[in-house]
C-alpha cells in the first residue's frame, strides 16, 4: 500500500500514476487518484485491481496541477471500488487518502456521525466525514479541523493522510502516526509520497516527517508544524541514486 501527493505541476495525473506504480511492489488490491485543475474542475478515479486497471478508467479529460493518489491494502471493508481510496466527504468538499487503520473508528462514527450517510464501509471514510462535519458545524479553518479530528484518533491508531480541500486546491495538508510518510521538494512544485522511490524521477530531496506534526505542502512552500504548534525547520535530505 502506498500514498502520493503533488502540487504546482499540470503533469499531477501521470505523476501520480507512474508513483503509484513504483509503489507497487508494496501490494494492494485497489487504487485511486483525486485531481483538481485549479480552474474550477475535478477528478476522482477509483479502481479494483492494478494500476493498470486505474489508468483504462482515466478519461483523455482528466487532468491537474495537484492531487493524491493511493494503493490500499484493505482493513476495514472488502476490496471494492466504493471502498478504494480517496474518500470524499458528503458536502463534496474533502478528500483523503490514508494508509493505515484507525482503532476508534466506530466510536466517531456513533458519536459524531449518526446522520451522515457513508458510501464505504472504511474507517478512513470516518475520518474525512468528520472533517467535513467539524469545518462546517464549527466554521473550523481546514487545518483547524484535520488538527481536531487527529486529535480524537486513539493511539493504538496508525496513519499517513493526505487531504485536500477543494476550496484551497493547491494546498496539501498531510500528517502522519506511525506510518512512513516523506515530503519530495521540487523546483515550483512538491511531492509527498509514502517511499521516495515513487518520486525520485522528480527529485531527489526528502523532508522526514516525524509523528505528531502536521504539514501543509504548497507548490512553493512546505510549513511544518510540531504538535503545539511551533514552526518546524527540518532540511531535506539527498537521495544519491548513483552511489
Ligand atoms: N484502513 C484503510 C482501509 O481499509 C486503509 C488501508 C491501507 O493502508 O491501504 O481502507
Amino acid at each position: 500500500c502506498g500514498i502520493v501527493g503533488i502540487t504546482g505541476n499540470e503533469n499531477a495525473v501521470d505523476i501520480l500514476l507512474n508513483g503509484l506504480q513504483r509503489l507497487e511492489y508494496r501490494g494492494y488490491d485497489s487504487a485511486g487518484i483525486y485531481v483538481n485543475s485549479q480552474d474550477g474542475k475535478e477528478y476522482l478515479v477509483k479502481e479494483k485491481g492494478r494500476i493498470d486497471d486505474l489508468r483504462k478508467e482515466i478519461g483523455e479529460d482528466v487532468h491537474g496541477s495537484s492531487g493524491i493518489g493511493h494503493t490500499r491494502w484493505a482493513t476495514h471493508g472488502v476490496p471494492s471500488k466504493e471502498n478504494a481510496h480517496p474518500h470524499v466527504s458528503a458536502d463534496g468538499r474533502f478528500f483523503l487518502v490514508h494508509n493505515g487503520v484507525i482503532g476508534n473508528f466506530a466510536e466517531l462514527k456513533a458519536t459524531y456521525l449518526q446522520d451522515v450517510k457513508f458510501a464505504s464501509d472504511t474507517d478512513t471514510e470516518v475520518i474525512v466525514q468528520l472533517i467535513a462535519k467539524f469545518a462546517k458545524e464549527e466554521n473550523l479553518a481546514t487545518k483547524e479541523a484535520f488538527k481536531k479530528v487527529i486529535s480524537l484518533i486513539d493511539e493504538s491508531s496508525s496513519y499517513s493522510f493526505l487531504l485536500m480541500d477543494n476550496r484551497e486546491p493547491e494546498t496539501l495538508y498531510v500528517a502522519k502516526n506511525k506510518s512512513p510518510l516523506l515530503i519530495g521538494v521540487g523546483k515550483g512544485f512538491n511531492v509527498v509520497c509514502s517511499d521516495a522511490i515513487a518520486m525520485l524521477d522528480q527529485t531527489h530531496d526528502f523532508i522526514e516527517l516525524v509523528d505528531g506534526e502536521i504539514v501543509i505542502v504548497k507548490p512553493q512552500s512546505v510549513t511544518i508544524e510540531d504538535a503545539q504548534g511551533n514552526i518546524i525547520n527540518r532540511k531535506p535530505f539527498h537521495v544519491d541514486t548513483d552511489a
